[in-house]
């Protein structure tokens, strides 16, 4: 570390003493937290749990260690900011483990982000076994991301595009006159390429399939680009000109590698198919190095193994005990000290994460391809090993994803961290979790500014005697009468689907049923997302796209994440003349820009701007609705064009922002702001929560009954123009699935979600679950991915998969009632869910 670096302040008495926290809706908040010790921070959502936790002790250690590094450093740091609060003492450095999506880099990996992928490099480069008389590799040599590792054809990447007589051209049945080629560009140059082909003395008017297989291929493929003279074929006054061919596939290589257009390169795209290179097959690695071995596997073959079956692979070596000295000149170093030593430090690494249930995923894994909570739970396994010590680990929500049975083993991890000299900061609301933590500071008493306060900071026990908690009657649940429970509905109809293979599924046949509400269980891996937000969605959407004239479009967000993933094989699909729409409410933001927000995004903001536009005083200047936009020229503030704030420079920390000198905030200009409705301006209405609005908008209709879900799914607290970038997954969630409700329409719709009560306190769960029991009442389906096993047991029916993850996982062990599932022998969620329904 920088020599300059300030004694960490913790000649105390072992506590975190936070005075006058300010942050978001805290409201003057003084806490002391113990050190060394696993604190949990509870509260409903929005409450102020994470502005404690994250930002305010965690941004004040980011903000003490950036001011302790060389400015020219600091940039080089992610920004952190000044919290607004008067002192903290006693605090140490903090390290987060956020869930936050792993850094869109399609080269980051498990076996990156572990750090693993170094020690399998070096086993193979040091005690690998090479084919006779070849030489010793260095590490680099086994990482398609270096210059020496990277497969000369693809680069690295393991994917070849290529153009194929199917990706070129759609319709054999036309001529080339006619468009066959639709890979050739449009208009002109289209045109053009077709005399050209004329004038080579081909004939453009059969069908494309007509045509001798020597000719289409050469058309297609060649890299001859003859130049000839062309007559226009339509244009009988054009003159005869001199032309070049191009191949289709020369033509669309070149378009994807030289074009300055965004459009014809995502055009050209279109036209290849894009699949494993078949020189490295998809390894991404030189021949060299996959001439390698270690135990029989190739280093791309070991990356490929679950976790779970790559510990076997390593185990017997590093359990040998009668290794012999390296020997820099053998051809196999498999039985060296050498190869001891670094298997068994990966096996011993390697065993935290089967430890955490992440024994399905491999270290080839891409990490944008995992979930948020898988990617929390292997940066927790990381941190174990960094040495560190006297740090706060400040996590989120760490049992995110993870089955009942998989809670000891995290806790186990969570005392480890403790135990090597640290304290363990978690936001958390599984309770399981929550109980043996020894510490808790309660957040509330409700959300937003209802919230704020410390009700509770103390030994976990002693939440019992504070009235006021929400979280006391979650804690302590066999002290309160239970709900009565409500009848169980029957299926209606039955989605049933028929030979389905992805991922770890395979050939798997499965039952849904229809105007129920189904929860899917199953431990991590075993493959809930995968057949929920996979495979249902796409048979789902599929067949509603081939069959219905009446289907809307789905939610604009649904299919963008799917586009990379591997197509679906589905052998039959029965009932989807039952389902007609298909939802999907997930936790992804609600628009990735300040601009938009809760109002625009429910459409709540229109009804604001006609009734702004129909007051007198708009009407008698024309002021029409698109004067109350924010996104456009006429009536926003030009000087930040209607965002509020600008950027700007502030002692090298980038992406600082400051509020709008023009307009103070107020997105718009002064014109705009002198016209009132009941006594407020636009800016104003904007700046109400959902409860104000509800009262001030209740003369109309359109506004109100949209303000009145959203407080149905506990969203009160919200301010109408609060920007989709400050909301959380669930609140992002929740203003779908209010957005849904408020259609407030009888239907066959089938909504999926997948784990929705990530980020929920018990209460708000219990909201979420009414809301959804609505949607079911009206005739709809709902199907969700869950670990609450309160929620499991509540649901109509259960389908759960297993027994384990990856390919010990993917079928589905029973399906039924709560209480047919909780008798099932061999299922791992059997007991949790008995527990429940005792
Ligand atoms: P919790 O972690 O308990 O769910 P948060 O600390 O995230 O709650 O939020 C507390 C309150 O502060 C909520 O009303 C939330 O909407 C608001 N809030 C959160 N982040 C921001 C932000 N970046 N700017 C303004 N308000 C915020
Ligand atoms: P669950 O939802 O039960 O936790 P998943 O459906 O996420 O399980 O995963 C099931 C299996 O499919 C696992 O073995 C997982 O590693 C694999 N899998 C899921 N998504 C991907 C992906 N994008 N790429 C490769 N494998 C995947
Ligand atoms: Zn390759
Ligand atoms: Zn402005």
């Amino acid at each position: 570390m920088h020599p300059a670096l300030p004694l960490p302040d913790v000649s105390d008495d072992g506590f975190v003493r936070v005075r006058g926290a300010r942050e978001n809706n805290l409201v003057d908040v003084n806490v002391d937290v113990p050190r060394g010790c696993i604190v949990a921070f509870t509260g409903v959502s929005g409450s102020g749990k994470s502005s404690l936790a994250f930002g305010t002790i965690f941004a004040e250690a980011q903000r003490r260690f950036l001011e302790s590094v060389a400015p020219y450093a600091r940039r080089l740091i992610a920004q952190g900011h000044n919290p607004h609060v008067d002192s903290i003492t006693g605090l140490p450095p903090a390290v987060a483990l956020q869930q936050r999506r792993g850094a869109p880099s399609t080269r980051s990996t498990v076996g990156t982000l572990t750090t693993l992928s170094n020690s399998m490099r070096m086993l193979f480069s040091r005690a690998g076994s090479y084919p006779a008389g070849a030489p010793r590799l260095e590490s680099d040599s086994f990482s398609p991301n270096t210059a020496v590792g990277a497969c000369p054809r693809c680069h690295g990447l393991g994917i070849a595009h290529t153009v194929t007589e199917a990706s070129a051209v759609h319709d054999p049945s036309l001529s080339i006159r006619d468009g066959a080629i639709t890979a050739w560009p449009g208009a002109w140059q289209g045109k053009n390429l077709r005399d050209v082909v004329a004038g080579l003395g081909y004939d453009i008017d059969v069908p494309w399939r007509d045509l001798p297989r020597a000719d289409r291929d050469w058309i297609l493929f060649t890299e001859e680009q003859p130049v000839v003279e062309v007559t226009p074929q339509r244009d009988r006054v054009a003159k005869p000109y001199k032309g070049r061919f191009w191949s289709a596939k020369s033509h669309i290589l070149h378009a994807l590698a030289d074009s300055k257009s965004e459009t014809s390169r995502a055009r050209a795209a279109r036209f290849v198919e894009s699949g494993p290179c078949d020189l490295c097959g998809g390894s991404g690695l030189t021949q060299a190095a996959l001439a390698v071995t270690f135990a029989g596997h190739t280093v791309a073959g070991l990356n490929a193994l679950p976790l779970s079956e790559l510990a076997e692979v390593l185990r017997p070596t590093a359990k040998l005990s009668t290794a012999t000295a390296a020997v820099a000149s053998a051809s196999s170093g498999e039985m060296t000290e050498v190869a001891v030593t670094i298997s068994s430090d990966l096996l011993g690494r390697i065993e935290v994460l089967l430890g955490l249930g992440l024994g399905y995923l491999s270290l080839d894994r891409k990490t944008p391809t995992l979930s948020p909570g898988e990617m929390q739970r292997l940066r927790i396994a990381t941190q174990l090993r960094s040495g560190l010590f006297g740090v706060i680990y400040v996590l989120d929500e760490p049992s995110a994803g993870l089955h009942p049975a998989d809670a000891e083993p995290l806790m186990v991890v969570l005392e480890q961290l403790k135990a090597s000299g640290n304290s363990v900061f978690v936001v958390e609301h599984n309770m399981d979790i929550v109980r043996r933590a020894d510490w808790l500071v309660d957040v509330g008493p409700s959300a937003g500014a209802q919230g704020g306060r410390v009700l509770y900071s103390g030994a976990v026990d002693g939440l019992a005697s504070v009235k006021k908690s929400v979280t006391r009657r979650f804690l302590h649940p066999k002290a309160e009468t239970p709900t009565k429970p409500r009848d169980r509905r029957t299926a209606t109809r039955w989605l049933g689907l028929r030979g389905v293979s992805r991922y770890n599924l395979v050939d798997l046949d499965v039952d849904v049923p229809l105007g129920v509400l189904t929860v899917v269980t199953g431990v991590s891996g075993s493959g809930k997302s995968t057949l929920v937000s996979g495979v249902l969605g796409d048979a789902v959407r599929e067949g509603l796209r081939a069959g219905r004239a009446h289907t809307e479009p789905a939610q604009p967000d649904v299919e963008a994440d799917d586009a990379a993933a591997p197509p679906t094989t589905i052998a039959g699909v029965s009932g989807l003349e039952s389902v007609d729409r298909i939802v999907r409410v997930d936790q992804r933001p609600i628009g990735r820009t300040p601009r938009s927000n809760l109002a625009t995004y429910t459409g709540l903001f229109d009804a604001v701007r006609s009734t702004f536009a129909s007051t007198a005083d708009a009407t008698g200047r024309g002021y029409d609705a698109g004067r109350f936009s924010f996104n456009v020229a006429g009536g926003r503030c030009e000087t930040c064009l209607g965002e509020g704030f600008v950027a700007v420079e502030l002692l090298f920390l980038p992406g600082s922002y400051a509020a709008c000198p023009d307009c103070g905030g107020k997105r718009y200009n002064a014109e705009t702001l002198e016209i009132e409705y009941r006594g407020r301006n636009i800016a104003d209405v904007l700046a109400m929560t959902v409860d104000e609005a509800a009262e001030f908008l209740t003369d109309i209709p359109s506004a109100a009954r949209g303000l009145d879900t959203l407080r149905d799914v506990g969203l009160g607290y919200l301010r109408l123009g609060q920007p989709a970038t400050e909301l959380s997954g669930g609140e992002a969630q929740r203003i779908k699935l209010a957005t849904e409700l408020q259609r407030a329409r009888r239907g066959h719709t089938l909504y999926l979600l997948d784990e929705p009560t990530t980020g929920l306190h018990p209460a708000d769960v219990e909201l979420l679950l009414t809301q959804l029991n609505k949607l079911v009442d009206g005739g709809n389906t709902v199907v969700l991915v869950e670990h609450d096993m309160g929620v499991a047991a509540s649901a109509d029916w259960i389908i759960d998969m297993g027994p384990s993850g990856g390919t010990a996982g993917g079928r589905v062990l029973v399906s039924g009632t709560p209480a047919t599932v909780a008798a099932h022998e061999g299922s791992r969620t059997a007991p949790y869910l008995a527990e429940r329904l005792s």
